[in-house]
């Protein structure tokens, strides 16, 4: 397995690839400024019992 894995930006469409920490816990959620548009994504990351990532990127919300 690989610790990395990649997302679309919502906001520009980009595919973006990101560091993954397995050791961070099974779910985790951040906030990750794209590289390409600088606007701040809210990322949640699952990390499967196969090592395997799922990532849902979202636009920031104002009520976080
Ligand atoms: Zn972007």
């Amino acid at each position: 397995m690989d610790n990395e894995a990649s997302y679309i930006c919502d906001t520009c469409g980009e595919d973006i690839v990101i560091p993954i920490d397995p050791t961070a816990g099974s779910t985790q959620e951040y906030i990750e400024d794209c590289p390409v548009c600088c606007h701040p994504c809210v990322i949640i990351v699952r990390l499967g019992d196969d090592g395997n990532a799922d990532i849902s990127a979202s636009p920031e919300q104002d009520h976080l």
